[in-house]
């Protein structure tokens, strides 16, 4: 997979999880604390073209899930890859086909 399809894979929540990042679902996004700590709170949303993609409204700032996790990690590209891989969707379900993507996490919402 290359570095799009990697993106488009993750699982937002999941991956925000992993990296140790609190958010708050708001409709097709989720928000979180801004990465540039402007204390702002950024958005990323969680399908579509811009899956994974965040943007802080404040500061202006912005930039996808791989390089936030690297950057709040601290890790390369091949390590990140690594710990982000417990996040992909096992059947690749992608905007080529259309389908949606399943709408319920397997633990359930609370
Ligand atoms: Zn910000």
């Amino acid at each position: 997979m290359n570095y799009r399809d990697t993106l488009h894979a993750i699982e937002t929540t999941t991956a925000l999880e992993i990296i140790g990042i609190g958010y708050e679902p708001k409709g097709a996004y989720l928000s979180f604390p801004c990465p540039n700590k402007c204390e702002n709170s950024a958005v990323m949303k969680i399908y579509g073209d811009k899956k994974n993609l965040w943007y802080c409204p404040k500061c202006k700032k912005g930039g996808n899930l791989l390089k936030l996790a690297m950057e709040t990690k601290g890790l390369e590209w091949e390590k990140t890859k690594e710990l982000l891989s417990k996040c992909v969707f096992r059947t690749m379900v992608t905007s080529h086909s259309g389908a949606k993507l399943p709408a319920v996490p397997e633990h359930g919402y609370q």
